[in-house]
């Protein structure tokens, strides 16, 4: 291969790392697909912000899935609390992501949401069909579950992901700080072990779902006589 001068317009293509400097051009048109990680805790607007993120790609020609496991409604279908909802794929442990994406025409991008529900295999999928395969994936989640201690998933999310970025959109703790962790209530006080996926916040549960800030989470205090948004409102299954 002969050495180009720098800056000489040529065609351009691929060149062996080493003939790259910070003023060589990039190849135009060659953009990586990328992997993104939403996160943030409960009500902060993720479902939201999925709906609203297909309906964009959407918009501009591009085909996309949408996916999801354990979404508030019960079915396959991502819903958000402010009352949008679209059909989407139910991510069970055994769907292998590249096998589900590759079996159609042609995929641009996904649309993960409750992507801390999925297995970390999966999660490597993603990667793969980020790299692989070119499909843009966004992620959306919770980062960690009642404890505070990561999902699996989400810990992998944040590994791999080109970015990730926090939610907030004025989830408060009943003190006023921004809400950063869920808390899970059973019978009425905080509880610190138990399983990792735990439905919650419906009809039939004894078991809901808080957001408190860090320091309220860590100290167990709910608030006196505090009520989760969920409680406050026409209620909406949690999920964590
Ligand atoms: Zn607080």
């Amino acid at each position: 291969m002969s050495h180009e001068v720098m800056g000489q317009a040529k065609p351009l293509s691929w060149r062996p790392v080493t003939e790259l400097s910070a003023l060589s051009a990039v190849p135009s048109g060659a953009r990586d697909a990328v992997l993104k990680f939403y996160f943030g805790p409960m009500d902060c607007g993720k479902s939201t912000l999925a709906l609203q993120m297909n309906y964009n790609h959407g918009r501009q020609g591009r085909r996309g899935l949408v996916l999801t496991k354990h979404d508030r409604s019960g079915g396959p279908k991502v819903t958000s609390r402010i009352g949008l909802g679209l059909e989407a794929i139910e991510v069970e442990d055994s769907v292998d992501l590249v096998r589900l994406v590759t079996a159609h025409d042609r995929i641009d991008y996904l649309i993960c949401d409750e992507a801390c529900f999925y297995t970390v295999e999966q999660i490597e999928q993603l990667a793969d069909l980020v790299d692989g395969h070119g499909v843009d994936v966004y992620a959306f989640g919770l980062a960690s579950d009642f404890r505070s201690v990561m999902f699996p998933a989400a810990q992998r999310l944040f590994e791999l992901a080109d970015e990730v970025c926090r939610l907030q959109v004025e989830v408060l703790c009943w003190c006023g700080r921004p809400g950063q962790l869920n808390a899970r209530i059973v019978g009425g006080a905080m509880a610190r072990t138990g399983e990792q996926v735990v439905i919650g916040d419906t009809d039939a549960a004894h078991v809901r779902y808080q957001v408190l800030c860090r320091r309220h989470h860590r100290a167990g205090q709910l608030g006196e006589g505090a009520l989760s948004p969920l409680e406050a409102g026409p209620g909406a299954p949690g999920r964590l």
